[in-house]
């Protein structure tokens, strides 16, 4: 297999992605924002958040490698994750008032 080392490669993110779920689940860590314990063994049981999220990342200049790091990477419960992407959303929930469309992944 080349090794090709291309950001922007869909699949390659993915595989990367799938990878470091699988080192996370190997972790076995709590939700690392309230504590409680996370059932990896269903796959909708944790969410593998991003701790700077990307669209606040990119705006800092962050490239794409350094968010997809694992440094950057943090297990969460669905409510601690949902509720992450809220806290987030705050900033922008003037525009979302005006309804400008806010179109960004969670994680
Ligand atoms: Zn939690």
């Amino acid at each position: 297999m080349p090794a090709r080392r291309r950001g922007r490669d869909p699949a390659l993110t993915t595989r990367a992605w799938e990878r470091d779920k699988a080192w996370w689940r190997n972790q076995g860590l709590p939700c690392q924002i309230c504590g409680i314990p996370l059932d990896y063994r269903k796959p909708r049981g944790w969410h593998l958040g991003h701790i700077v999220g990307r669209h606040q990342a990119r705006r800092m200049g962050w490239t794409e490698e350094q968010i997809a790091a694992r440094s950057n990477q943090r297990p969460e419960c669905v409510r601690c994750s949902t509720r992450a992407g809220a806290r987030y959303g705050n900033r922008v929930r003037g525009a979302v008032a005006r309804g400008v469309v806010w179109s960004s992944s969670r994680w």
